[in-house]
């Protein structure tokens, strides 16, 4: 049975199933981590590519079943290379450099919607690590991280996100497909690490720059930025004649580093 409080909607169509595991390209990295895997239903398909799949699930339920499903000795075999573990957890609370020895690992999952913006935040904060991140959010979500300056869902999410990652909102899911329905569509996304996924200014600074931005999103950035004590020729930029919406990633940068040479 279905546990609410753990986000846990089982996906019941094989072809969808196949189609996040698609979702991931094939170079890259060493390892694929899938969040909640739940009884298995994507995991199938992600056996099926070349480079280990470590399965982390909070369920001890789940857990058991997938031991019994997926036996890990059997998959050992015939290659000398272990292919799959499964780890009892919750996603939030590992530490993925440690578990993954500092290799390269994608992150893939139908991710319990309940954490799934922390969970990218984290693949955010974790993103030396991780070159490719693929799943499924609620669609309003996934739209939140893909969509572009001037989209009305564009925002913190979409900022952070897209000063890392490329991001490619790939196809929307309809309820039916799930054990028990969620109440909405749910989206399929893909994140790539950028080239140069290093910004030329502060971290923390440029994410406080974008949240106190989008604090008051329908305001112009002079008045919504006005806690950090803006000079007055610096009030003059154009730039903070703009609400934060219509500001592209690039030019939050920009903007943090103005804020930055004037001593902010
Ligand atoms: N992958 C399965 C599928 O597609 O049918 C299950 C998806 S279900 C939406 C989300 C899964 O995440 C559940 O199996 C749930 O137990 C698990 N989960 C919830 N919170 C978690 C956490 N903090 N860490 C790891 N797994 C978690």
């Amino acid at each position: 049975k279905a546990k609410k409080h753990l986000g846990q909607h089982f996906l019941t169509d094989e072809t969808i199933a196949k189609d996040i595991a698609d979702a991931l390209t094939e170079n890259g990295y060493d390892n694929i981590l899938e969040i909640g895997p739940g009884m298995g239903v994507l995991t199938k398909y992600l056996l099926q590519k070349k480079v280990k799949t470590t399965v982390l699930e909070l369920d001890r339920e789940s857990v058991a079943y997938l031991k019994d499903v997926f036996p890990v000795e059997h998959l050992n075999l015939n290659t000398s290379k272990e292919k799959f573990a499964i780890i009892e957890g919750d996603f939030l609370k590992q530490n993925i450099e440690e578990i993954f020895n500092k290799k390269q690992v994608a992150i893939i999952g139908n991710f319990p919607y309940n954490i799934s913006t922390q969970i990218v935040f984290k693949a955010i904060e974790n993103r030396e690590f991780v070159p490719e991140f693929a799943g499924m959010f609620q669609k309003e979500v996934a739209m939140r991280i893909a969509e572009k300056e001037g989209s009305k869902v564009y925002g913190i999410l979409s900022v952070l996100t897209q000063a890392f990652f490329d991001v490619e909102y790939l196809f929307t899911v309809p309820p039916t497909v799930f054990n028990p329905p969620p109440k909405v569509d749910s989206g399929v996304i893909r994140l790539i690490r950028k080239k140069d996924y290093s910004l030329p200014v502060d971290e923390k600074f440029f994410f406080r720059v974008v949240k106190t931005a989008f604090n008051q999103r329908r305001k112009m950035l002079r008045t919504s930025l006005k806690s950090f004590k803006l000079s007055d020729t610096l009030k003059e930029d154009p730039i903070f004649a703009r609400r934060p919406e219509q500001l592209s990633v690039l030019e939050f940068i920009s903007l943090t580093q103005k804020l930055a040479e004037n001593g902010i």
